[in-house]
């Protein structure tokens, strides 16, 4: 085993690696390019000095990671969090790339991190840091290399200051080497809420398909940050009733459903304890997940549905606004209870979709209105969907199987044109 192979060795790489053999597997998928996929294509480790308010000089962990390029410049997001270490940003690097193939976007795969708590870092110190950071992947990235864009603990003006962080070092603005970026910027309409949206529209046709509309479903979601905060407040627009929202430090419960807008307007970060807004009772995270309701949706981080808790979900759908929110041995207890599960490369693929169309308008310098991002998105989202369902009734296999499938035969099929260099 090598070192590299050590580095990686985590629970979520081990998950995404666990996937992907199986998916490889039913595909009859050329050994070769098997091992070619399981690792990462490049990995990048970097340490990112970082001058403190206090003067005191810290070193903090940042990595990046390209799964496979096959495909185009390789696309991903960048994870500020305590945790994050190479294995995990490995893990989500191969997932942005089954993702990508499964929307039918012309990317590879890649994500990045810090190691780092960004709530406890001042303004200046987090642009110290995202800075530094973007100077040490700088090799790696540009708008026909690799796209950052953002995820958990990253937001429009963390990417403001990485656009800006390379534009400097080329002499010109380059607004196409990050998406997610503020509006301002070379940013695109819709953006923000793009995953959220995402999620909606495939959750409305999993209704559909099992005979149920959004007027009468409950809703129950886990994490109140981008993806979770923007699914609540558009389902609960679409007509949903909004049972319970959570963050890390618990969330809060109405069985008449929550008032979403309030909640929204008082809840300012995640410093703030949901349950401190006057909206609903305490839940905890562990109860959410297993609240008897319509729609499900995992939106913090992965491995929260594990072979523990598995058989107490009591959702009809499960909608994964999370990316690796669901282990294995999970998959198969849901799958014994007959919940229908949108796997997480479908269900929350919305969120790199309009990245992509914010990287079509930078580099063709020509902006589009929010409804046209509205529409592409449900379109290019919903046909994956039905793609997807097809696929997996034709081939007799899970949801998240079919998905991975035909987003990994994709890239199969690029790797055996292109050949293998020299
Ligand atoms: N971080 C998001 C994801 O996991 C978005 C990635 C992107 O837009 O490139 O899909």
């Amino acid at each position: 085993m090598t070192s590299l192979y050590q580095e990686l060795e985590t629970p979520t790489f081990r998950l995404a690696v666990a996937q992907f053999e199986e998916a490889a597997e039913r595909l009859g998928l050329d050994g070769n390019i098997r091992g070619r996929l399981t690792l990462p294509q490049r990995a990048l480790i970097v340490s990112v000095p970082v001058r403190m308010d206090d003067k005191s000089v810290k070193v903090f962990m940042g990595y990046r990671v390209q799964h496979d390029t096959a495909l185009g410049p390789s696309k991903g997001g960048v994870r500020f969090h305590p945790d994050v270490n190479l294995g995990e940003v490995a893990a989500l690097a191969m997932w942005m790339t089954w993702k990508c193939a499964l929307a039918g976007l012309p990317y590879g795969g890649a994500k990045g991190g810090v190691r780092v708590a960004p709530e406890k870092l001042s303004r200046a110190e987090l642009q110290r840091l995202t800075r530094r950071y973007t100077a040490e992947i700088l090799p790696l990235i540009g708008p026909e290399k690799d796209i950052p864009a953002p995820d958990v603990g990253t937001n429009a003006q963390v990417m403001a200051w990485m656009m800006d962080t390379y534009s400097q070092e080329m002499g010109y603005a380059v607004p196409g080497v990050v998406t997610g970026k503020p509006l301002a910027i070379g940013g695109s309409l819709g953006r923000e809420d793009a995953t959220g949206r995402g999620v909606t529209d495939v959750a409305l046709e999993a209704l559909r398909h099992l005979g149920l509309n959004m007027a009468g479903a409950t809703v129950a979601v886990q994490g109140f940050g981008n993806v979770g905060m923007h699914t609540a407040r558009i389902m609960h627009e679409a007509g949903a009733k909004v049972l319970a929202v959570s963050n890390t430090k618990g969330g809060v419960h109405s069985a008449r459903g929550l008032d979403i807008p309030t909640l929204r307007s008082r809840y300012q970060s995640n410093v703030r304890p949901l349950h401190e807004c006057g909206v609903g009772e305490f839940i905890s995270n562990d109860d959410l997940l297993q609240l008897e309701c319509t729609i499900l949706v995992p939106a913090a981080l992965s491995e929260q549905i594990t072979e523990k808790n598995a058989a107490k979900v009591r959702c009809r759908i499960l909608a994964e606004g999370a990316n690796g929110p669901t282990t294995m041995a999970a998959d198969r207890i849901l799958e014994e209870k007959g919940i229908f599960v949108i796997p997480d490369i479908l269900a929350n693929s919305g969120g790199v979709i309009v990245s992509y169309f914010e990287w079509v308008q930078d580099v063709q310098k020509y902006f589009w209105k929010e409804q046209d991002i509205r529409d592409r998105l449900h379109e290019i989202i919903t046909a994956a969907f039905h793609r997807t369902l097809e696929f997996s009734q034709a081939k007799k296999v899970s949801l998240r199987m079919a998905a991975l499938m035909s987003g990994i035969d994709k890239i199969g099929q690029a790797h055996l044109a292109r050949g293998l260099y020299p």
